[in-house]
């Protein structure tokens, strides 16, 4: 088993390079679990997220990312385990003693309330005086781009707005950490991407820590100084995105975060994957043993050649034939089918001098150092 928890790296900085005063908290979870009846929805879960960090929880729906959260906020018990929050065990305070804020995929803002009340509300509870609550209210206005709706009801705000209205009431009172669970999952594509700015800007401006929950990876990618990456309610990979997308761990990780052509198969002789489609060489530091493993390719790092043509040093090859090219602009995906039946994805730049002709043979050609061999089963 990996080591899950992770390095906390170093703290952020702002827009324009200085360090940030970071007020955020670090988070430690150890060995937490949530069991309902006899199934662990999430089960011995250990992460540290450093103080500012841009933590995401990415996974497929059922993974245990709001689980987990939920026991971070206090919403939810766990059944065993750890969180502290700067070295202090929260296990038994009430989520309103925690010093955290949260956004949800719906906004749950009081329908009845102008966007200023729904923001002055965390700051009415803890009883900050009536004109510090004003300036804050304006400030936090300001912080989202809301200045001049403070006394809209919700209802008149669009779907966007609303989420912002909700970011600012989740951190007007200073929360030091700060969790988000889908926040931008009801949104629109376009809207997504703007707000996605905007997060990635309050992070920096705050300096607090930042737990985002996503099923979206191109949105962790974005977003994330790292991911953990959840399945089946178990972390399987810790890392920044480059790592994950670079060095995946698992199968899972392989195959949730990006798009990979995957050879199936067995180390028994060091070096090399005996496989359907034929013994491939393996990345060096890659061990033998009986368990199953997948080599793994990305798409962008394969090229095509024309057959016979020679293979460049640290390379491998495989002969196909090209079944189908789309066009994307920059990029043109191309499909080579392998005498087996193996269907190979690649993304070629646009531009070629010879592209691809469907129903011609061709080479594939990728570096060994490229690819990744991965356990199959974590
Ligand atoms: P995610 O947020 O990654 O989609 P969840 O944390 O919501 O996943 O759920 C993880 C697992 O726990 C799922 O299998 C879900 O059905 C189960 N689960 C969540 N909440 C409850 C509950 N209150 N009672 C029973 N099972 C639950
Ligand atoms: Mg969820």
């Amino acid at each position: 088993m990996p080591d899950t928890t992770g390095t906390v790296p170093g703290r952020p900085t702002t827009t324009d390079g200085r360090p940030a005063t970071t007020s955020g908290a670090a988070v430690r979870l150890r060995d937490l679990t949530k069991r309902y009846g006899g199934r662990a929805a999430v089960d011995r879960v250990s992460l540290d997220i450093g103080a500012g960090e841009f933590m995401t929880f990415l996974g497929p729906s059922g993974s245990g990312k709001t689980t987990t959260l939920d026991m971070i906020a206090g919403f939810t018990t766990a059944t065993e385990g750890a969180i502290t929050v700067d070295g202090t065990e929260v296990a038994a305070l009430p989520p309103h003693q925690r010093d955290l804020g949260m956004v949800f995929q719906h906004y749950a803002l009081f329908p009845h309330l102008t966007v200023a009340r729904n923001i002055a509300f965390p700051l009415e509870q803890r009883k900050v005086p009536r004109a510090e609550i004003g300036r804050r209210v304006t400030e936090a206005l300001r912080m989202v781009q809301l200045d001049g709706m403070a006394d809209r009801l919700p209802r008149q705000l669009s779907g966007g707005q609303q989420q912002r209205v909700a970011l600012a009431r989740a951190v007007v009172f200073n929360p030091r950490v700060l969790l988000m669970d889908e926040p931008l999952g009801a949104l629109d594509k376009k809207l997504r991407e703007q707000l996605q700015g905007e997060i990635a800007r309050m992070h920096r401006d705050l300096g607090i820590t930042f737990v985002f929950v996503t099923h979206d990876q191109e949105e962790a990618l974005a977003l994330s100084d790292r991911i953990a990456v959840f399945n089946e309610g178990r972390i399987e990979q810790v890392g920044t995105p480059e790592e994950l997308y670079e060095a995946p761990a698992t199968l899972f990780v392989a195959q949730f975060l990006g798009e990979s052509n995957v050879f199936t198969g067995h180390c028994r002789t060091p070096g090399v994957l005996s496989c359907p489609d034929g013994d491939l060489p393996v990345p060096p530091g890659a061990t033998a043993g009986p368990e199953e493993v997948a080599l793994v390719v990305r798409p962008e790092r394969m090229r095509l050649l024309a057959p016979g043509d020679p293979v460049p040093g640290g390379h491998h090859h495989l002969d196909g034939t090209v079944t189908e090219t789309v066009y994307f602009g920059a990029h043109r995906r191309v499909a080579v089918d392998l005498p087996g039946g193996h269907r190979l994805q690649l993304r070629e730049p646009a531009g070629q001098e010879h592209p691809a002709v469907p129903g011609t043979a061709a080479r594939v050609v990728w570096a060994v150092e490229r690819s990744a061999l991965v356990p199959v089963a974590p």
